[in-house]
Parts: structure tokens; sequence; C-alpha cells
């Protein structure tokens, strides 16, 4: 297979002739050939985006008829579900079953933002009898999306859907380890009449293409998903042109069990929360702390469901955990096993390749208990099906255990103790707190973390944000 760069509405190779190759994440083997994007192709869609900026009739049409377009969008992607859920699965290594969620989600997330965009209304303030202030919004212009491998296609709609709403045209940067589900993007991008130059994919690696989208003077808004460190180094390229920033970055969520709490649903929630998309996603709560009254059997427990959890090929629909994503990333995870078990935390599910599965990217659920705050694998995000079980006996202790990190996303709490879920809830340093549940979204709600988790917010009227710039207009009457 071979997929191109789509730029102005054709697809297109790189203009150096470069491509990289893809890996499959169950077998390591190559099975894509990628067009690898430099500064040349990014000018070429920059330019194109620009055109339907500034001449195409996107940024004008009315909020209704670019609703229906995006509508559409979600009709197109409905149609193709099975296929977009096949190609993630063999491409991200996701299980088959949670690479269809995901493909309904991308649907949603295009639906969702046809609603926002023809509900929102715009502010006006009366300033003395015959004077007034309204507020319009406007597309801040070509936006660049940068996106990472773990759930590709939900993730680049969640961008997506809110710029093309908003009225700016797009440049795409996907992952270069999981590039394939975007390749359904311009098909269904045509199907439901969106005009060309509008929506742009430029394949490639992240210090070529990507830093070459961050550095385009033309690009006033980067919108990136990814780890913290290349956000650091985003934002440093981006300083030069003052650009837009909205970064979601790493996490090291905790999920506190208090000894109220109902423990049954408190261990399926820390079951799904750390090994469901192979432990790869920014909200995992990957550092559960259980009070030590409850801890014995909680670990106990937890060990035991862990090693439940059934391990296998990503297109087999009884498997709940697949392949990691590459094997780099895998070596990666396998090297901070070793750390945990070198750093003296006690290993009580996992932590090695299942004997029938020698090839691919592998790993059973693993489980660390008895593990201390100074240790690595507590303070480093590891973003696989790898967990940290730590105790503790007091509230306050339980507070400065779940703030002990660098990154601020999410953070669970189970409890049936009213006055502490209040208490903590405005101490615990997260974006997001779920209390006595799992990351159920509203698409609404303000999605994003504080620290080293991220810069603004995506979510409803605050993705529409990102991608519009506020001009306040003042009239005088008389
Ligand atoms: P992850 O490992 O979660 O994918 P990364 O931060 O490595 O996180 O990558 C996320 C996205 O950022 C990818 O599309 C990658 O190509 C891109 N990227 C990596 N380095 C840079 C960079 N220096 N400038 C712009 N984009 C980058």
């Amino acid at each position: 297979m071979n997929l191109q760069h789509y730029i102005g509405g054709e697809h297109v190779p790189s203009v150096s002739g470069a491509t990289f190759t893809a890996l499959e994440p169950a077998t390591n083997e190559e099975y894509l050939t990628v067009s690898a994007g430099q500064a040349e192709d990014i000018e070429a869609a920059v330019a194109a985006a620009r055109k339907a900026f500034t001449e195409g009739p996107w940024p004008k049409m009315p909020a209704q008829q670019r609703a229906g377009i995006l509508r559409k969008i979600a009709d197109a992607i409905e149609k193709r579900d099975d296929e977009i859920a096949s190609l993630e699965c063999r491409d991200t290594g996701l299980p088959i079953t949670q690479a269809r969620g995901q493909a309904h989600r991308a649907a949603q997330n295009f639906r969702f933002f046809a609603d926002v965009i023809t509900t929102l209304g715009e502010d006006v303030y009366r300033v003395a009898s015959a004077q007034l202030n309204y507020v319009i919004r406007k597309p801040i212009g070509v936006a660049g999306l940068i996106t990472p491998w773990n759930t590709p296609f939900m993730l680049e709609t969640w961008k997506l859907a809110p710029a093309l709403a908003a009225g700016c045209p797009v440049i795409l940067k996907p992952a270069e380890w999981s590039p394939l589900s975007a390749s359904l993007l311009p098909a269904i991008m045509e199907e439901a009449g969106v005009p060309a130059g509008v929506f742009n994919i430029v394949h490639g690696i992240g210090e070529e293409a990507g830093a070459a989208l961050v550095a385009h003077p033309d690009v006033p808004i980067i919108s990136f998903t990814g780890e913290t460190t290349t956000g650091q180094i985003i934002m440093r390229n981006a300083a030069d042109n003052l650009k837009t920033l909205s970064m979601e970055l790493g996490g090291k969520s905790p999920l506190v069990i208090f000894d109220d709490a109902d423990l049954d649903r408190a261990l399926d929630a820390a079951v799904f929360g750390v090994f469901s998309l192979n432990g790869e996603r920014c909200t995992a709560s990957s550092r559960v702390l259980v009070q030590d009254t409850i801890y014995e059997e909680f670990v106990q427990r937890f060990a035991e469901r862990a090693s439940r959890v059934k391990v296998g090929a990503p297109d087999d629909p009884a498997t709940e955990l697949g392949a990691l994503v590459h094997p780099e990333h895998y070596g990666r995870v396998m090297e901070y096993v070793q750390i945990g078990i070198d750093e003296g935390a006690r290993l009580v599910a996992g932590g090695s390749r299942p004997d029938t599965l020698p090839v691919g990217n592998f790993l059973s659920a693993t489980v660390f208990a008895d593990v201390s705050p100074k240790m690595r694998i507590f303070q480093e995000e590891i973003f696989g099906p790898v967990v940290c079980v730590t105790p503790f006996s007091t509230e306050e202790e339980a507070l400065e255990l779940a703030n002990d990190t660098r990154y601020g996303l999410a953070a669970y709490l189970w409890t049936n103790n009213l006055r502490r879920t209040h208490r903590l809830a405005q101490q615990i340093e997260s974006g997001m707190l779920w209390v006595n549940s799992q990351n159920v979204r509203d698409l609404r709600t303000p999605f994003g973390g504080v620290k080293a988790s991220g810069l603004g917010r995506e979510g409803g009227k605050h993705s529409i944000d990102v991608y519009t710039e506020s001009h306040i207009v003042h009239v005088a009457t008389e």
C-alpha cells in the first residue's frame, strides 16, 4: 500500500520523492509506504489552504450550511465504520472491538460540532444607552493539526470537526507510526462536499513535516496532542510567529480509592482505566492509590483481574489488550518494566510477553505494587499496560501522593464520603476529575490538563475558541 499527501483536492507524492515505511504492530512487518513530507510539501499545502481561506467559500459560508456538510461527513464516516475500525486495528494494534468504538466517536465528533456551530451565540454589551459593543468570532486562518498515534482517527476528527466548523481550512499531519486511517478522510470529505483546499493532509516525520508546519508564518494556530517533550519543542518553535497553541500532552493520572468506596466498581474502573486502548491513552489511570486498610485485598484482586485480561491478535474480537504500536515504543515500555523491578517494586501481574505470542509488540497486563513516589515508574509516563499501586493511610497523604507528579491531566476518586469528595475536588491538581466513575465524556465539557499536561481546552465552545479570534466592534448610535 502506498499513501500520499492530499493537497488542494489532489493526491500527490512528496516533491522530493521521499518516503518512509510503517510497520504492522502485530507482526512488525513493513506494510505501508508513505510519502515523507518536507518543508516544500508543507509550503504547497499552506498555499492551497490559504487560497481556500482568502478566496474560497468556506470561511464565509453560513454556519447552517457548513454544519450540513459536517453532518454529511459524519454520515460518510458511519458508512465506513467497519473499514475505519479494521484499518485502525491493523495500523495501531488496538483491539478491534475498541477500534470500532473509536470510529463511532469520530462520526459523533462531526455531528456534535455541527450542533455547536449552529447554536453558539455571540455577545453584545451595552456600554451606555446609545453605545454598544458586540463581539464577532472570526475563523483564525489555516489551522495546523498535529496528532498522535494512539487513537489516530478519533483524535484527528476531534480537531478537524471544530476547526472546520469554525471556518478554518486545515492541514493535518498524522502521526508517522499510524498514518493509515487518515487515508480514508479525502474520500469522506469529497463525498460530503468539502471544497478543495479546505482539507489537506501532509504525512511525514514529526521533526520534518511537523516542524515545518509549526514554523510556517501563514499557519496562525497549531493544535497538538502528543508527548510533553514534543509540546515543549513545538512551543519554542511557534514562539517566533506568536502562534495560538492548543496542547493536550502527557499524563500520570491517579486513581484514588478510599476504604469507604464500592470496591468492586473501583476495581472495574482500575482495570478499564489502564488496560483499555492498550494503556496507550493520555488519561490512563496509571497510578492507583489505595487506602492501607484495604490495600492488600485490592492488590490481590487487581493482580488476579489483570492476569485475566486477554492479550491477543488485535483483529480477534475476544482480545482485550492488543499489540503496542511500534517496536521502539514496545522497547521503551519493556524497559520501564525492568526499571520497576530494579527499583524494588513488587511485580504482581504480567511483566512479560505472553508465550503464545512470540512475535509482535505484546505485553501482558502488568501490575506493580508497593511503588513509592521516588521511583521512576511512579513519576514517568509509560503509556502502556503497566500500572503502579501505592498505599496511603490518610486523606492528606492521598492528596500529597496524587499531586506528586509533574502532570495534571485526569484524576479519579472513589469514595462515598461527600465532604471528602468536594474537599479533594478543589485540591487535586488536574484538568478533570471523575468521582465514582470511569472517564465518561460529555463533548461539551472542557477537556485538557494543568501543569505539564497541556495548555488550553478542547470540547464544545472551548474548541471553537481555539480556532477563532474574537473581534469587538464598538458602535455609538448617536
Ligand atoms: P506520541 O509518541 O504520543 O505520538 P509525539 O509527541 O512523539 O507523541 O508525536 C505526536 C505528533 O507530533 C506526531 O504526529 C509527530 O510526528 C509530531 N511531532 C514530533 N516531533 C515534532 C516536532 N518537532 N514538531 C512538530 N511535530 C512533531
